[in-house]
């Protein structure tokens, strides 16, 4: 049976991309009355018809699936971060963090716009360095060469703010999209929602989405969920006297000390104590 991953929906055709062939698809009223409709991203098998069209027949077990935009199967996310013009936003990133660790997507730090201010390289190098981590400038043409073996093989969505240098990475990287780039800001701004269409482009040997992922910056997590989406706190935890330690006010904590010892970054630590404030409330106002 042909087996392929669906890379766009399109009035009620499912665009399935076989490795050789792209093959339109409809899919069977058994999907939908199951709850299971076809998702970008989706790996399925299908049957194919003698003209050439298709019907899905099944769908594989999704491993993760955002909401919006609707898509399953990421497998990283590029997490764009100017170094200046905007201000580089430690806040923000740490927040995307422990978002896309949530949703089981890999996260990739991108520092853009290095050229306007390389002192700050070695600080953010310094703090981030428990994750993948690239530094570029668009505009002198550094460090985009290092990004592209990291798209292969791999559905990769990009977010970030806008005016962060989102659409000169992708011109540098000839990557061409319509990637709507301030979306993120008006949801920042005024909570803007509307479901967008998606579909993942072809390139470098994988697929990147052409809409930019996580544009509600909500935490939906759990405290010690959120405690485990750091990396440098992950290995650490082992070592605190309590399963379940959120690094906050339980004595003998490895990440304290850690922090006390210079180890991880305090600053980083102030604002994982934010967000952890911030999802116990949400919590609370969920149970309380
Ligand atoms: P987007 O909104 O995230 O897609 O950002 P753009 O790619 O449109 O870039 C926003 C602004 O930053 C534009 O004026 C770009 O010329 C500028 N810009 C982008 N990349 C660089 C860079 O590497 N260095 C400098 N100095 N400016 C850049
Ligand atoms: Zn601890």
């Amino acid at each position: 049976m042909p087996k392929g991953q669906i890379i766009k929906v399109l009035a009620g055709f499912y665009y399935v991309d076989t490795g050789e062939k792209v093959v339109s698809c409809r899919a069977r009223g058994k999907f939908r009355n199951r709850g299971q409709k076809p998702l970008v991203g989706d790996f399925c098998t299908f049957q194919e018809e003698k003209d050439g069209s298709g019907y899905i027949l099944t769908l594989e077990k999704r491993y993760n699936q955002l909401e919006r935009p609707p898509i399953c199967n990421v497998d990283q996310a590029l997490l764009v971060f100017s170094i200046a013009q905007p201000d580089f936003d430690q806040m923000l990133l740490d927040q995307f963090l422990a978002m896309v660790e949530y949703e089981k997507i890999k996260p990739i730090i991108i520092i853009t716009k290095i050229d306007l201010n390389r002192e700050l390289i070695p600080v953010i190098k310094k703090k981030y360095n428990a994750y993948d981590l690239y530094f570029v400038s668009s505009k002198e043409n550094e460090g985009i060469e290092e990004i592209k073996p990291i798209l292969k093989n791999r559905v990769t969505v990009v977010t970030g703010q806008s005016g962060v240098g989102k659409s000169s990475l992708l011109n540098a990287l000839n990557i061409e999209l319509n990637i709507e780039t301030n979306e993120i800001s008006q949801a920042l701004g005024r909570g803007k929602h509307t479901t967008r269409h998606v579909e993942l482009i072809p390139m470098y040997g994988g697929y990147i989405a052409d809409t930019p992922g996580f544009s509600s910056l909500e935490l939906k997590m759990d405290p010690v969920e959120l405690a485990v989406t750091y990396h440098d706190f992950r290995e650490l935890s082992h070592h605190c006297k309590f399963r379940g330690c959120l690094h906050d006010s339980e004595p003998h904590c490895a990440v304290k000390e850690a922090v006390e010892a210079g180890e991880i970054d305090e600053t980083r630590y102030v604002d994982y104590l934010q967000l952890l404030k911030q999802v116990k409330e949400r919590k609370d106002k969920r149970y309380g």
